[in-house]
């Protein structure tokens, strides 16, 4: 039953300085931002937010999946979302591995067969954030008001560079 004990001390410490009782849950500073998993990610504070400003919606790859576009959706009519950012990042493995690659990692790590779990490997990174860009923006619920951008993360040097 010990096996979360060092994140739950933490978390008793963390509570000890909470200050966002109450709050309501709104996107503070009208962003929302669609972003990989990868843990070189700091989504907030990349772009100088905090809890409580911004709406983030992570998957392996950063893609805008149906899911996304729920999330989206409801950030933009009902957590006052106006800008959206669509973040994939360099060294992705998500982008630099192809599903075999990954089937193959996963089944050796998991000593069985993988191969009928889906990765949705990105082939072309570019190529994926057009799409992923151009899926946000023609969305009908999605108004034109709505300012979206395609951003590429530079994992190394912390910068975002701005690609649509
Ligand atoms: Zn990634």
């Amino acid at each position: 039953m010990d096996d979360f004990d060092d994140l739950l001390a933490a978390n008793r410490e963390y509570a000890d300085s909470f200050t966002l009782s109450g709050f309501d849950g709104v996107a503070h500073a009208g962003v929302a931002i669609v972003t990989c998993m990868d843990s070189r990610i700091d989504p907030l504070r990349m772009v100088g937010l905090a809890p409580g400003d911004a709406k983030i919606f992570r998957n392996p790859g950063g893609r805008v999946t149906p899911q996304a576009l729920e999330a989206l959706v409801l950030g933009v009519h009902l957590l006052n979302v106006e800008r959206i950012l669509v973040v994939p990042h360099t060294r992705c493995a998500m982008a630099s591995s192809t599903e075999a690659e990954l089937h193959a990692r996963v089944g050796a790590s998991a000593g069985q067969d993988a191969s009928w779990q889906p990765f949705h490997v990105v082939l072309d990174q570019a190529a994926a954030l057009a799409e992923d860009v151009a899926k946000v923006r023609s969305h009908p619920l999605i108004p034109d008001t709505v300012k979206v951008g395609g951003f590429l993360y530079d994992v190394d040097s912390g910068l975002l560079d701005r690609q649509l």
